[in-house]
């Protein structure tokens, strides 16, 4: 499961500039979760939620037409292309990027009116993403990726969700590889074998950061690309 610092860059070679910077005095949070396609974060996020209920989490937009069993306004706000470029020329997107094929955002109000008041969101993002974040939050965001257990287990957790073609789960195990060569940098990279053992874990980050001053946070990104 090794990947190179090249594989990062060009996982994130589309990375946005931020649009202005967002840095608050709050003293709210923002925590960042990375993982490849099938990684298990929307899972690791609800129960996560669960046990910390006062936790906000993120609803992003996207361009990409709803899977079955998915809820509009949920799981994603579903969006035309239009609509997409609208809110992300009008400032209203923190960070997007391109992932897939499709467009994915996450809306600045939300985020920003948590952090004023004092409290936690969680983001389900991609690398790109989270290297935006990054630069505009600095040390009040915290991002944490989960890293499959191994290869083998992400494909199987692609095949058995059974929503991508074949085609679509090779292209998702290829960028799986590039956006893991990303979790050097990320503040925490935590394997997700079991998952009440991932929660917890996650749980235990969240809370230590919760406490701990902005600044001492973010452990100082190791190899971050330019
Ligand atoms: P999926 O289509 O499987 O729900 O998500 C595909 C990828 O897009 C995942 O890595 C997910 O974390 C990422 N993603 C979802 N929402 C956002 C967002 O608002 N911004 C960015 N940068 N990535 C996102």
């Amino acid at each position: 499961m090794s990947a190179s610092p090249t594989q990062c860059r060009r996982a994130v070679r589309a990375a946005r500039p931020i649009p202005a910077a967002a840095r608050t005095r709050a003293p709210g949070r923002v925590f960042v979760i990375s993982s490849p396609s099938g990684g298990g974060k929307t899972t690791v996020v609800e129960r996560l939620r669960r046990m910390m209920p006062q936790l906000s989490r993120s609803v992003s937009v996207t361009t990409r037409t709803p899977r079955s069993g998915e809820r509009k306004g949920r799981d994603y706000r579903f969006v035309s292309r239009a609509t997409f470029q609208r809110l992300q020329r009008s400032g209203q997107l923190l960070e997007w990027a391109r992932v897939h094929g499709a467009s994915y955002g996450t809306p600045r109000r939300r985020v920003l009116d948590t952090l004023r008041r004092g409290g936690s969101i969680v983001l389900s993002i991609d690398v790109q993403g989270a290297r935006q974040i990054r630069r505009a939050l600095g040390p009040q965001a915290a991002l944490i990726f989960l890293l499959p257990p191994s290869m083998t287990h992400l494909r199987q957790r692609l095949a058995a969700r059974n929503t991508e073609t074949p085609m679509a789960i090779r292209r998702r195990l290829a960028a799986a590889r590039r956006e893991m060569a990303c979790a050097a940098w990320y503040d925490y990279a935590v394997v997700n074998d079991r998952l009440d053992h991932t929660v917890r874990r996650v749980a235990r980050i969240i809370r230590t950061a919760q406490r701990a001053p902005t600044r001492t946070i973010a452990r100082r990104p190791k190899g971050e690309p330019q």
